[in-house]
């Protein structure tokens, strides 16, 4: 199933993402995590791509395992960066072969031991994948956002019009790098229907149970700590048990305000922790519907 038609279906979308095991890694300790996951019934489940190609037959892997096994509609990541238009096209004959119709479509960062220019291959931007993707097949396809900007764009306003340039080319929904600050979102989304950006945005959450990486991927990434969840790291971050716990409520509390305010479709960066979902899937087990509530327990 297309997950476009899944979110303008759904009065509210739930989704998870997952990351493939490093390559050294058997892929049954990932089966275990789908497992867990996929028992906290999201309507989809994405598997992300490492940028420049390794690891990419993992993604499709696992991408055909979730929607085998489980028949729950798996969102394949595909990245750009560094890739020639051959090795695109190669990639989206072995989705179609795997049935795998959802792709997100990104850029990606450049692989370590290049420099940006040598990355760049047939592809700059994300959004010539986009039009590629689109040419080549009957997929679905989405794209990352970036309520704060995206880090190596100076101007917030230069990067939104880089978004509706996605949309133009073909992308069908958006869904945005995690953010811990809602008001964020809501002036992000405010801009965003100016320009006229009409397709779905899907919120990305990530709940915070580490308390010393939060501080390095906001750095590296440009999203905002607000003051609540960094008192919240300090307090507890000695505590693995309680940051858990925290973590799990903050979260939480965002997905009840989005919804609340008419966010139509939430996607959990669950950091491979099926018991952190399902904590977050039982505490909002009246709010997701009753598709949730009656498989959420891990
Ligand atoms: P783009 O949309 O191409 O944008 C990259 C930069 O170029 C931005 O600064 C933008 O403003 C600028 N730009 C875009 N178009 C133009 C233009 N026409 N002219 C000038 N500037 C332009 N990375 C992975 O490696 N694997 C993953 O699986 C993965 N999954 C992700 C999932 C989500 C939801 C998100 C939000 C990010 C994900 N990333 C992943 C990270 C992503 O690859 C990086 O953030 C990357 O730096 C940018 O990718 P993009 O697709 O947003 O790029």
């Amino acid at each position: 199933m297309k997950i476009i038609d899944l979110i303008k279906r759904n009065p509210v979308t739930f989704s998870c993402e997952i990351f493939p095991p490093k390559p050294h890694i058997p892929l049954d300790e990932c089966k275990i995590v789908i497992d867990g996951i996929a028992k906290t019934a999201p309507d989809f489940i994405s598997v992300t791509y490492g940028a420049g190609g390794g690891n990419s037959k993992r993604t499709m892997e696992i991408a055909e395992h979730i929607q085998t096994r489980y028949g729950i509609p798996a969102l394949a990541h595909l990245t750009c960066v560094a890739a020639s238009k051959e090795d695109v096209s190669s990639a989206l004959r072995l989705l179609q072969s795997r049935n795998i119709t959802n792709i997100l479509a990104l850029r990606g960062d450049v692989p370590q031991g290049m420099t940006a220019q040598e990355a760049v291959k047939d592809y700059r931007y994300a959004c010539q994948l986009i039009q590629d993707i689109k040419a080549q097949g009957d997929f679905c396809v989405g794209a990352a956002c970036y309520p704060e900007g995206h880090i190596e764009c100076a101007r917030k306003a230069d990067d939104i019009d880089h978004l509706k340039q996605k949309v133009d080319c073909g992308c069908d929904f958006l869904t945005t790098q995690m953010f811990f600050d809602n008001q964020i979102l809501y002036n992000f989304l405010y801009k965003t229907l100016a320009k006229g950006i009409d397709v779905p945005i899907v919120a990305g959450i990530m709940p915070v149970t580490n308390s010393s990486q939060i501080k390095r991927i906001c750095q590296l990434s440009g999203t905002c700590l607000p003051e609540r969840l960094g008192t919240i790291a300090e307090k507890f971050g000695d505590s693995p048990p309680a940051m858990k716990q925290a973590g799990i409520a903050y979260a939480t509390e965002q997905i009840v305000d989005l919804i609340a305010n008419g966010v139509k479709a939430i996607h959990l960066y669950t950091m491979n922790k099926p018991d952190v979902a399902a904590a977050i899937v039982s505490n909002l087990s009246q709010i997701l519907g009753s598709r949730h509530k009656e498989k959420h327990t891990v």
